[in-house]
């Protein structure tokens, strides 16, 4: 099994040491970046296996690596030889870091050596056949980079090496699924960082790999599906589907996949073998050329928010509309909605969906948007009123009154103040709805709600279409319906 190793990167020895104390129950290994070390610290280095019992890694890495040691090499060299008369498990040197002495002081002391490499052609199957245990990192920083990561990955992986092992890393948020897939992708090792450390945004602390991720449990016949945007590390999208899959007992997980390009993502998804994926933001549009078939609403919005492969066919589903709806139907029956008259602020994607939703419910729509043209184009496909953002609006909106519908951005994390009408006057009989999530309650809902109206978030919606696609992905009932979120 792929071991789950936690980058210690405090400058102070301390602070590493409480790090560990927190994650202890939940990683294999540590590894000491000495590197990051403030320098009265490292003359300890030597001392610290034996203050954290458990197995680490010493590296001392170099800025143009990542790391932030900017001293001389005999300074490093130094250090390392201090380093090595400790109890460390494996000393990580990088590609052109050859110092015969080191080595064999490494070798004599039963440290195990990883071999740092940064870029992945050329040399890699020669380092396959030396007793070093081979690191290949890269940091990717588009869909395609990370492809031609995944690529050499598979192409090396089966290859026969002296030392049995080798170690893939893709750092950052399009390297993320590689931290998640270690085990898949026969790395020995996966790295991770405590809370808020590495950039992919609260997904790569060790608690959450393994709670969320269930890292310890993906095989390499585990099934995968995933969330596409750009950008997606904020989602919260495998914190819904993850638990329900441990809770059905599914052997399968759902990863961000922060995706830039998407015939790039399509070859991602061919070569590792994705089988359903939500799409966000901006790609619900354009992912329908992918398509070999689409559901009703998919045609009828242009947007596509579900994915799921048939065989070698794709076929895309918009569960927007249908998780729109259901907070409403909750509340009012799917009778009441009908000759009700609503004001959906915004014309963009979410706009699609939710002026379809509400015109096939037999509502009647004004759309307002910021850019008037948009709101004309919309409004001209689905037979409504429409107004810019602006008094024209306010006059139209105080019309088509009954229920209010804000599809913009504005009040979105983290620009939580703004507010996309704030001359509007909540009346209390009205019900208004929010597809924000985050925050839970935005400027908009909270003026609302103090004016009395029945308030519904973007939580719900964003739960309803989950649900969907989750049965789409397994055929099964999400479980927790209702009371997770
Ligand atoms: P989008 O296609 O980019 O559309 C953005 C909309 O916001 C456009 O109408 C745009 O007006 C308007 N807008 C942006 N900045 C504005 C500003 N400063 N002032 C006034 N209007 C502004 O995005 P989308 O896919 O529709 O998503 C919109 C929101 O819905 C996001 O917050 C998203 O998280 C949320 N959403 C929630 C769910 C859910 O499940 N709850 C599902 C989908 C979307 P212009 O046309 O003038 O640019």
């Amino acid at each position: 099994m792929a071991l789950l190793c936690l980058e210690l990167t405090g400058k102070k020895i301390r602070e590493n040491i409480q790090q560990v104390e927190k994650y202890r129950s939940s990683v294999d290994l540590v590894e000491l970046r000495a590197d990051c070390l403030a320098g009265e610290e490292l003359f300890q280095i030597h001392k610290f296996p034996l203050m954290v019992s458990l197995p680490v890694i010493l590296s001392i890495r170099r800025e143009e690596t990542g790391g932030s040691f900017n001293a001389s090499e005999e300074e490093r060299r130094k250090l390392f030889e201090l380093g090595l008369t400790g109890n460390y498990a494996f000393v990580d040197f990088e590609a052109g870091f050859q110092v015969p002495s080191l080595k064999e002081k490494a070798l004599n002391s039963g440290i195990k050596i990883i071999r740092s490499f940064y870029n992945l052609s050329g040399v890699e199957r020669s380092a396959l056949l030396s007793s070093e245990i081979p690191k290949f990192e890269v940091r990717p920083s588009s869909t395609a980079d990370f492809l031609r990561f995944i690529e050499a990955v598979l192409s090396l992986k089966e290859e026969p090496s002296c030392s049995g092992r080798r170690i893939f890393v893709a750092r950052g948020d399009y390297g993320f699924p590689s931290v998640v897939l270690a085990e898949k992708l026969g790395s020995f090792i996966t790295y991770c960082s405590a809370e808020g450390r590495e950039s992919a945004h609260g997904h790569s602390d060790p608690e959450t790999l393994q709670e969320i991720y269930r890292f310890k449990n993906i095989k390499r016949e585990t099934s995968l599906f995933g969330i596409i945007g750009n950008p997606v590390m904020h989602t919260r999208s495998p914190r819904i589907h993850n638990p329900a899959f441990k809770h059905l007992g599914i052997d399968a997980v759902y990863i961000p996949f922060q995706t830039d390009t998407l015939p790039e993502f399509m070859k991602l998804m061919d070569i590792m073998d994705i089988r359903g994926f939500s799409v966000t933001i901006p790609h619900k549009e354009r992912i329908i050329e992918f398509l070999d078939s689409q559901s009703e609403a998919v045609s009828a919005t242009g947007s596509c928010n579900t994915v799921v492969r048939r065989g070698k066919k794709l076929h895309g589903e918009n569960y927007d509309v249908e998780g729109f709806l259901d907070p409403l139907k909750k509340r009012l029956g799917s009778e009441r909605l009908k000759g009700m008259k609503a004001t959906v602020i915004g014309a963009g994607g979410a706009a699609r969906s939710v002026v379809f939703a509400l015109v096939s419910s037999g509502v009647e729509v004004c759309i307002i948007n910021r850019t008037k043209e948009k709101a004309e184009k919309l409004a001209k496909e689905f037979r409504c009123k429409y107004e810019g953002l602006d008094e024209s609006g306010l006059d139209l909106a105080r019309i088509y009154n009954n229920l209010v519908v804000q599809t913009t951005s504005v009040g979105m994390y983290p620009n939580v103040d703004g507010d996309p009408l704030p001359e509007y006057e909540f009346k209390r009989d009205q019900i208004v709805y929010d597809l924000i999530y985050i925050p839970e309650e935005t400027n908009f809902l909270k003026r609302a709600k103090e004016a009395g109206c029945t308030v519904i978030g973007g939580g719900e919606m964003l739960l309803q279409q989950a649900y969907r696609q989750f049965s789409l992905f397994t055929g099964k009932q999400y479980p927790f319906n209702g009371s997770r979120d």
